[in-house]
């Protein structure tokens, strides 16, 4: 008897320091939205194709040995060509990514079109109440064509949300052999395969065939550490963004506000510039009406500084820093659903 108990508990000690407990099977869910990854051509090599054809049970089924990387199981949320993602789509894809990493799932993976991928990443990034991986996925070529890269990069991207080495590094994005994170990523070519770069920071790590290099990771605030986690308003407030350029008119600033925007990203000229048209409306808005006014920038790189050629104190602007646009719109919508003030807002664009 003595020797049976004896005999167990080794058999326990061995089989744990095999190393079980690090292979468990990870439970992976995907939520699928549509894009080019669920696209369809009329005939394979034809140029033209609509995102958002093939439902996300086709998506699994065309990667048949991703089934040894995770239990997967999936669940569509929206089939729709990234071009039409709102605000109300997002709204009840993070209640769901939240829903789901509340449960015994351990990671989610999003499959989404490219076009917004980025915005969609970053809201999540700071929505999401949950150290647990969400990865964003999508592919450049519809499932038809040849040479198809979704499959692989639906491989790689449950792959990374069943790594433990994805935890607590805020919402990813995997495309083309390349991890990235959702505040650091921007789509970059307009067609081409190699198009999400990460251009102030570089990738958060590589993935080849599922087998992963990470690097550092930034120590900006996300999911559980934002003041947003798990934060489930019924809308979100309107931002406009206007595009800076030579002979700017401020009409559209105006208009934009009338409309009901309650913020304005200007995507300025060079370090966040606009001509002194568009600065003394944006002022006068921002003292008058509390319009919440982010300076970015049309350029790829560099940041926008504060107070350097516009007196961002005196106006009561926010400097956009390393966020462009596109990023500091989701920011600004967020902020917003807490406090106009740009001074506070300001902190959220260094903490983010
Ligand atoms: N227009 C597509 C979309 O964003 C492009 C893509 O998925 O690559 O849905």
């Amino acid at each position: 008897m003595k020797l049976t108990i004896g005999y167990i508990f080794m058999s326990i000690l061995i089989f744990a320091s095999s190393g079980f407990a690090a292979e468990k099977k990870m439970k992976i869910h995907i939520l699928a939205t549509g894009g080019t990854i669920a696209g369809a051509q009329m005939k394979a090599g034809e140029y033209g194709y609509k995102s958002g054809t093939f439902k996300v049970e086709d998506l699994i089924a065309a990667v048949p040995n991703m089934g040894d990387l995770a239990t997967l199981s999936g669940e569509q949320v929206a089939n729709i060509g990234s071009q039409d993602m709102s605000d109300e789509v997002w709204l009840k894809l993070a209640k769901r990514v939240n829903e789901v990493l509340k449960s015994d799932a351990d990671g989610v993976v999003i499959t989404h079109g490219t076009d917004t991928m980025e915005e969609t990443a970053f809201f999540l990034n700071l929505v999401v109440k949950s150290d647990k991986p969400v990865v964003l996925v999508g592919s450049m070529r519809p499932a038809t064509a040849i040479s198809a890269d979704g499959p692989g990069n639906l491989y790689n991207a449950v792959a990374v949300a069943a790594s433990p080495g994805a935890k607590k590094r805020g919402v990813l994005v995997v495309m083309n052999d390349e991890i990235h994170q959702a505040r650091a990523v921007e789509k970059m070519n307009t067609t081409n395969v190699e198009t999400f770069h990460s251009p102030e920071r570089g990738p958060e790590g590589y993935i080849n065939t599922g087998k992963i290099a990470w690097f550092e990771t930034s120590s900006k605030k996300h999911t559980s550490g934002s003041e947003f986690a798990g934060a489930s308003p019924k809308s979100l407030p309107r931002v406009d963004i206007i595009y800076a350029h030579s002979n700017m008119s401020p009409d559209l600033i105006e208009s934009a506000v009338k409309s009901g925007a309650k913020g304005i990203v200007v995507a300025g000229v060079g370090d966040g510039n606009m001509n002194q048209a568009s600065l003394t409306i944006l002022e006068r808005l921002q003292k008058k009406n509390g319009l919440l006014v982010i300076r970015s920038t049309r350029l790829p790189t560099g940041l926008v500084l504060r107070n350097n050629e516009v007196d961002d104190d005196k106006a009561g602007f926010v400097a956009s820093g390393e966020f462009n646009p596109a990023k500091s719109r989701v920011l600004a919508q967020l902020a917003l659903t807490k406090t106009s003030d740009p001074k506070k807002v300001q902190e959220m664009f260094e903490k983010y």
